[in-house]
């Protein structure tokens, strides 16, 4: 079963090792590795999840595909159509799925992008093959959205960073390797003072100080630095320069998050267009009433824009960055997408459940279970309104 729609992928958007790797991966779910995937998410636990399905993505080489690489001009790149792609599938598979593959690419971006390939490479091969688990800590108590303020410190004495401060909400923060941290070096004011360090998770002087529980259950925890003493070579690229590489990650990120809703949504609409297909409401199927025509007919209009807004802002951002394309078109494009995808994710979601009435409330039932999962696309790699704040400003009212 192809887990695309097929019109979308013949666009000139797209290459045709990006149509093959859409076979591919489909071929990938259907096959054992979907009983694989259904057998280790039975489990409970979601820490024994995240490291098991990394793992497997790691073993059927999917994790390559996170794992910065040289292209054409020999700098370190991602292909961003083929992250967008495997995102779209594994979310419509299963929401850990999608998520272990975001959480080790962010995890590894930086060291990637902007590091030491030969200090980093061992690192990054460890990501490549799902050995080592990486985290992106970002977020501190005080420090969300307003990522310039961030305050964790790091001062450098003797060669060494000492690290001192707070880092919450770090997806696979309980079970990654090595975390991926933006610290305060303090080259300059504000954003112009951060770096990103690579900090091992056995650094004396880091803890886990908490997992933290949501509502679509993911291993996620709140980081303690007390005293952590790092290497200075664990510094990504240059000092100072850690605030522009988060934003250039999260530029990324944000259209492969609007990826993965497209995957969630196709989903939502298969199951509830099935439902509407074999429920009966006295003489007539509940499909062939006009209120459920009207929801599953806008569900379709969204897959189909949101598909349309995702493969520009990721064609942008393999072919045209940097060539022909301005920074504020480009984060123009990307934030839409990132913003329409998962505004309307939700409402998708919530129309599949209403769709199947109270069957769709029941705990674990496929949409339930999507309810829950979608909430979180609007809150990370920055919130809707963080989207629409920077397509506000980047509008241009002279054409
Ligand atoms: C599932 C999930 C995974 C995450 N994974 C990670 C991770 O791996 N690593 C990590 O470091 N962090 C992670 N986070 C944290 C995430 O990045 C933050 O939650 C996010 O940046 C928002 O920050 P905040 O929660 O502190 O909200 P706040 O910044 O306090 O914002 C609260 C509300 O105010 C709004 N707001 C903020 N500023 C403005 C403004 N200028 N104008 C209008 N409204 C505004 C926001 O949109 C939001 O609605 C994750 C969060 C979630 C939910």
């Amino acid at each position: 079963m192809l887990r695309f729609d097929p019109t979308v992928l013949a666009l000139p958007f797209f290459e045709s090792h990006h149509r093959d790797l859409a076979l591919n991966v489909s071929d990938w779910l259907a096959g054992p590795a979907g009983s694989d995937i259904d057998a280790i998410t039975r489990d409970a636990d979601p820490k024994v999840v995240g490291r098991k399905l990394t793992r497997l993505l790691g073993q059927a080489d999917w994790l390559r595909f996170v794992v910065p690489r040289a292209g054409d001009s020999g700098q370190p790149k991602l292909d961003v159509r083929s992250m967008c792609l495997l995102r779209e599938a594994f979310a419509s598979y299963h929401d850990l799925l999608d998520f272990s593959f975001s959480i080790q690419g962010l995890g590894c971006a930086a060291a990637g992008l902007y590091g030491d390939v030969a200090r980093f490479n061992q690192f990054l091969a460890a990501s490549a093959s799902g050995e080592m688990l990486g985290s992106f800590a970002i977020s501190e108590p005080e420090v969300g959205s307003n990522l310039a303020a961030a305050a964790l410190e790091a001062r450098l004495v003797d060669g060494r960073y000492v690290l001192n401060g707070v880092k919450t909400w770090v997806s696979y923060g309980n079970i990654a390797d090595v975390h991926c941290v933006l610290v305060r070096t303090g080259e300059g004011p504000g954003a112009m003072g951060l770096s990103l360090l690579l900090v091992p998770a056995d650094t004396p002087g880091l803890t886990i100080a908490q997992d933290i529980a949501l509502i679509a259950p993911r291993a996620f925890a709140t980081l303690n630095f007390s005293n952590c003493e790092v290497a200075a070579d664990q510094l990504v690229g240059v000092p100072g320069m850690g605030f522009k590489y988060a934003l250039q990650i999260l530029d990324i990120y944000r259209v492969t998050v609007a990826a993965a809703a497209i995957g969630f949504c196709r989903k939502a609409l298969r199951v509830a267009g099935q439902w509407a297909k074999s429920r009966r409401i006295g003489d007539e199927f509940l499909f062939d009433m006009q209120m459920t025509k009207s929801k599953l007919a806008d569900m379709a209009v969204y897959l189909d824009a949101t598909s349309l807004l995702v493969a520009r802002a990721a064609w942008e951002l393999d072919t045209r960055q940097g060539k022909d394309i301005s920074q504020r078109d480009l984060s123009r494009h990307i934030s839409i997408a990132k913003l329409f995808g998962t505004d309307g994710a939700q409402q998708v979601v919530d129309d599949a459940v209403q769709i199947m009435g109270a069957y769709g409330v029941v705990k674990d039932a496929e949409v339930e279970n999507l309810y829950r999962q979608i909430r979180l696309l609007r809150i990370y790699e920055g919130t809707s309104e963080i989207q629409r704040l920077i397509i506000a400003n980047n509008l241009n009212f002279k054409s």
